[in-house]
């Protein structure tokens, strides 16, 4: 036997895509259920990750509010205390101015003199000295000394401005390091005129910078906050981390500084051009003092919990998401898998287990089908009847498994032999086949039964009680070009009664032609005459 027989059961991918064809399985449905499954998984992945990212958000402008809150109540405490002592320190001032036009203060001993005038103010905690200086800036009266200490002051700043304008008022200065010793002080000076109102010197009070240090340490504005007391000429009072080079530095030209004159207050966000560190900023100016207060919350303090909350809130939400999106993958692969194992097990009902050609289910559905489309377009509709010559005598002659494999080589030779995706190649029963040719004249139906009958001569499959010494088929063509066929059924029953006839004439050969079923006028067509009818090269007929 030669060795061109597939496995019986097997089907090869062309058949097997002839098959699709026939069955018509849902491509697109196979695929939409599942992607729909991935696609819904996606979905509710992103809808969680929006709504987490919008709660993120949300919890995140709660924080900053919060900062923003509390550095407003933080500068108000501050600004009150500052307001409330510098009226303190005025009241003093206001009380040394008084008590030197009084003759009889100033004929008292000088400790009692100073007792009287600086009625003790001057010892409070922060004070670093009171002075009266005179027209020329030396001191006159010292409140830390019986004999006022030797200096003369007229080049500072709060002398010759109380000397030049009338109007100072109560002049506070910018810090400047003591002569006398003792640090950096701030000083808190008053005019003092003669009766006609001219010039007659300066009461001066120093105060000590660490009054503000202390008040800023009692403050709590996180571990990398900042509170810093500003003049209104930009030159820093204090700051809170206190840094010893910070008194009297200025930081006009700072972008921080230049949010203050816009408004009395106001938020903003910047890095400091002191230590680098991104802030939010609350800024007020006082109403009374020329201060201006700052308390900064670091962004690492206001949005440190809510970061690490966010994170691992975060991490937890994005497991969850890709969890879903990884069980809806799952689904789809799983939906997808069942589907095609449903799709092939719709195809088996509907395939011959022993060739793999269409079983006669659906050749009767693809008949049906095919012969309303032809009637529909009034497009010719031709089947070939393919049966196989002396089969009987093959099996008896090589056993029934050698028939078994001979009867699926030759369907897989006749299914091979159709070339438009449109014909199928069905196992009508026992060793009969049928082709559907869809828009198929007769002439090109007999074209294709000569293809496959010298097909399956060239298969060469020994059969030695043939008179061909091989496997031939016998082949009868019906079509419905002539327009009288009333039902499909009549259609086989031509094709059948065509393969009678080429069975009557010998075998291995082809029967067919326009005639009327009615008149049963048959004629048998030898393969060659087809194939010369056709003008087409085929295998010469080989007869023993
Ligand atoms: P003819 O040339 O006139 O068609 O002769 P034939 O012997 O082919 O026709 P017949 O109808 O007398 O016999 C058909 C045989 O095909 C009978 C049966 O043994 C064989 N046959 C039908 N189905 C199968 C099958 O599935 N496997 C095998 N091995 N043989 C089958
Ligand atoms: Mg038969
Ligand atoms: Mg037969």
């Amino acid at each position: 036997m030669p060795n061109t027989m597939p496995d019986s059961g097997r089907i090869t991918a062309r058949v097997r895509y002839r098959l699709r064809l026939a069955g018509r399985p849902l491509r697109g449905a196979l695929h939409a259920g599942p992607n729909a499954i991935v696609a819904g998984g996606v979905v509710a992945a992103l809808t969680l990750a929006v709504l987490y990212a919008v709660a993120l958000y949300q919890s995140r402008m709660d924080a900053l509010e919060h900062a923003q809150e509390s550095s407003h109540s933080i500068a108000l405490v501050a600004e009150r205390d500052i307001e409330r002592n510098f009226e303190i320190y005025g009241l003093s001032l206001r009380a040394v101015a008084e008590g030197i036009r009084q003759p009889e203060i100033m004929a008292l001993p000088p400790r009692l003199e100073r007792l009287v005038l600086f009625d003790r103010a001057a010892t409070a905690e922060y004070l670093g000295g009171m002075y009266v200086l005179d027209e020329q800036g030396n001191i006159q009266i010292d409140s830390g000394s019986d004999i006022p200490r030797k200096g003369n002051f007229a080049d500072r700043k709060y002398f010759w401005i109380h000397r030049d304008r009338a109007d100072a008022g109560l002049y506070v200065s910018d810090p400047y390091g003591s002569r006398l010793g003792g640090g950096a002080r701030i000083a808190l000076s008053m005019r003092l005129s003669h009766p006609d109102g001219s010039f007659a010197g300066v009461v001066v009070m120093a105060i000590r910078p660490e009054y503000f240090q202390r008040l800023f340490e009692g403050l709590a504005v996180g571990p990398h906050g900042a509170i810093s007391l500003v003049g209104k000429d930009g030159v820093m009072f204090m700051r809170q981390p206190f840094d010893p080079g910070i008194p009297g530095r200025s930081i006009a030209s700072a972008s921080t500084f230049r949010h203050f004159a816009a408004a009395s207050e106001g938020y903003f966000s910047d890095t400091s051009s002191i230590d680098g560190i991104r802030r939010h900023y609350f800024f007020r100016n006082f109403p009374k003092l020329p201060f201006i207060i700052m308390v900064a919350e670091a962004d690492t303090d206001i949005f440190g919990a809510w970061r690490q909350r966010a994170i691992k809130l975060g991490s937890v939400m994005g497991l969850f998401a890709l969890g879903l999106i990884v069980l809806a993958v799952q689904l789809s692969a799983q939906l997808r898998r069942r589907m095609r194992a449903e799709s092939e097990l719709r195809l088996l009902a509907r395939t011959d287990g022993l060739t793999g050609l269409a079983n006669r289910r659906l050749l009767d559905e693809t008949l049906e089908q095919e012969w309303r489309r032809a009637r529909r377009t009034h497009r010719a509709l031709a089947i070939l009847f393919i049966d196989v010559d002396r089969f009987k005598a093959f099996n008896d002659c090589y056993g029934h498994q050698a028939g078994d494999d001979a009867l699926a080589t030759v369907a897989h030779s006749i299914a091979m032999c159709l070339r438009r995706p449109a014909d199928t190649a069905a196992r009508y029963g026992g060793e009969e086949f049928l082709t559907v040719l869809p828009e198929t004249s007769e002439s090109d139906a007999a074209l294709l039964a000569e293809r496959i009958r010298t097909a399956v001569w060239d298969l060469a499959i020994e059969h030695a009680p043939s008179t061909f010494g091989r496997v031939t088929v016998s082949v009868g063509i019906a079509s419905s070009e002539g327009g009288e066929i009333e039902h499909v059924d009549q259609l086989i029953r031509m094709a059948d009664e065509a393969v009678y006839e080429a069975k009557a004439s010998g075998r291995n050969c082809i029967v067919g032609g326009q005639r009327d079923i009615r008149h049963d006028a048959r004629v048998a067509v030898p393969a060659a005459a087809a194939v010369a009818a056709s003008a087409s090269a085929s295998a010469p007929m080989e007869q023993p």
